[in-house]
């Protein structure tokens, strides 16, 4: 199987992988797969027909396929299938369906009965896991919420979970990011910031949680590209049963005394920590 091409296969849709960054990470079946399709379906055209001419590839017929579209898009493609085309599906860069579009394609080109591939490839998650050093499991979220009540609330929830856990981050929102990390989970969990992998500024920098504000501040290069954000799994975790006790004792404190007051003295009564029921509060009082 090594050097026979594979071409794309008629009636089957590829969901093809591209890079991250470097364009050397392009796969070979990748570059057969888009050579050869009758048609690729993309997020966006231009930017993969920016990808295709640096691989001197000409390419069956681009058409639009992203989250406004979805639905319709992939009706028609379910249609070319149908007609016996080969059907590749490319988003921006990476894996589609990790945090891309891709997934409603593939429930709807399954639900219709067609073959489905994956052509697997570079992925951000991946890359940066490689090279993060965790032994045990890992959860991945992708981006958290944009406004920071949500963002707050989601971490809170992430904050019982007793794995690693993996985040994207776009440069605009790192620092605020980061600062609800550190609120929210404490700063003893190490957070590898895997900063512009495989580009020419790639950057790896794992540090105590605490100290990662002062990272990103002490250099404007510190803040710009794209990011994944690894945290190690918490040292000791609550149990469910000692987050709902946790909750219920602030709950009833929270009744009586002003927000911060009532952290401390939850966190003494439960041994919960103090950062992480006062970000509990903050929601709870959101809530009401
Ligand atoms: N589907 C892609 C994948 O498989 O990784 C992810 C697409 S998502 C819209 C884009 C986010 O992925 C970026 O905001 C960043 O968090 C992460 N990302 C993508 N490329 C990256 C890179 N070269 N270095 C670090 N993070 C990257």
């Amino acid at each position: 199987m090594f050097d026979a091409t594979q071409p794309a296969r008629p009636g089957v849709l590829h969901i093809v992988a591209t890079p991250i960054g470097n364009l050397r990470d392009l796969g070979q079946r990748a570059l057969d797969v888009l050579k050869t399709a009758d048609i690729i379906a993309a997020e966006d055209t231009r930017t993969t027909q920016g990808l295709l001419n640096t691989q001197q590839i000409q390419a069956g017929k681009l058409t639009p396929l992203h989250d406004h579209n979805e639905a319709a898009a992939a009706a028609r493609l379910i249609e070319a299938l149908r007609d016996g085309k080969s059907v590749a599906y490319v988003s921006d860069a990476g894996t589609p369906g990790i945090s891309d579009p891709g997934a409603r394609l593939v429930n709807l080109v399954r639900a219709a009965g067609f073959e489905i591939t994956p052509i697997p490839g570079p992925s951000a998650v991946a890359t940066a896991l490689s090279v993060a050093g965790i032994e045990g499991a890992w959860l991945f979220y992708g981006f958290l919420p944009a406004k920071p009540a949500a963002r707050r609330k989601v971490l809170q929830q992430l904050t019982s979970r007793p794995e690693a856990l993996v985040l994207y981050e776009a440069p605009h929102r790192i620092e605020e990011t980061v600062a609800d990390l550190l609120a929210v989970l404490g700063g003893e969990r190490t957070l590898l910031l895997a900063r512009e992998l495989t580009k020419k500024f790639e950057q790896l920098h794992a540090c105590p949680l605490a100290q990662a504000p002062a990272w990103l501040a002490a250099d404007d290069n510190h803040r710009r590209g794209e990011f994944v954000l690894v945290i190690s799994a918490p040292e000791t975790v609550e149990s469910d049963a000692d987050a709902v006790e946790s909750r219920r004792v602030l709950e009833i404190l929270l009744e009586d005394l002003p927000l911060k007051q009532a952290a401390q003295l939850a966190a003494r009564i439960t041994g919960a920590r103090k950062n992480a029921l006062y970000e509990l509060a903050l929601t709870l009082k959101q809530e009401t």
